[in-house]
């Protein structure tokens, strides 16, 4: 099962991708985390994409191209995976689909409103990733990752200045992804406004129809 998840910012694509590794296990391949672990190590990769993160704008393509195109040949990668937050521009789909075969692309629809609301009360896990919501999914224990026990942090960039900015990216650059992939036959729509076990449900019903 080779999958995209698409959606805005804060739609739930890590969220469902970490379901979807549960039941079927398959891996998740989130650019986005592979880019923070970049900029906390102090990579050049993370030190160029950092200045990018931080304006809420996008990583220039070649780079996250030639990032993807590495992580994909891995051994893990060969019975399928999810991609999370990639590709994000026609540029990075164009690439993609010379580097692989694609079964479905599943875009989670959210309101404005709720993004920002998702985004603004989203709490993670430094250490193991695990994303948390002040009201919506919070942890056992206030502000302590409930897998591993570490303490829990806002990401920079989800604070509301950056949080606009990225919903703005996202409309002008990501979203017209959404027709490229209707296009090729592959989309798929999930309505996100319900819970995470909703969505889920959705989400699998699809999976299991492929
Ligand atoms: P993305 O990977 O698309 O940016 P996340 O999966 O990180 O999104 O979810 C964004 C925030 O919204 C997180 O705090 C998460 O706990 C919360 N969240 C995810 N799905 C839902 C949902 N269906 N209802 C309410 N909150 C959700
Ligand atoms: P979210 O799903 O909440 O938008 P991500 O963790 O996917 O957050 O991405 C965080 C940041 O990393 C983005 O705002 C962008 O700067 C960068 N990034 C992630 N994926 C890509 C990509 N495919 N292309 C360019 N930049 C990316
Ligand atoms: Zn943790």
């Amino acid at each position: 099962m080779k999958l995209i998840l698409l959606g805005a910012p804060g739609a739930g694509k890590g969220t469902q991708a970490k379901k979807i590794v549960a039941e079927f296990g398959i891996p998740q391949i989130s650019t986005g985390d592979i880019l923070r672990k970049a900029v906390a190590d102090g990579t050049p990769l993370g030190t160029e994409a950092k200045k990018y993160m931080e304006a809420g704008k996008l990583v220039p393509d070649e780079v996250v191209i030639g990032l993807m195109k590495d992580r994909l040949q891995e051994d893990d990668c060969k019975d399928g995976f999810i991609l999370d937050g990639f590709p994000r521009t026609v540029e990075q789909a164009e690439a993609l689909g010379e580097i692989t075969d694609i079964d479905a692309v599943i875009s989670i629809e959210v309101d404005m409103d709720s993004l920002v609301e998702r985004i603004t009360g989203r709490r993670s896990c430094p250490k193991c990733g695990a994303v948390y919501h002040i009201s919506f999914n919070p942890p056992k224990e206030d502000g302590i990752c409930d897998a591993c026990g570490s303490t829990l942090i806002q990401r920079e960039d989800d604070r509301e200045e950056t949080v606009r900015k990225r919903l703005d990216t996202y409309t002008r650059q990501t979203s017209p992804l959404i027709e490229y992939y209707a296009g090729k036959s592959l989309l798929k729509t999930v309505e996100g406004n319900g819970s995470i076990d909703d969505i889920y449900a959705s989400v699998r019903k699809i999976l299991l129809g492929l």
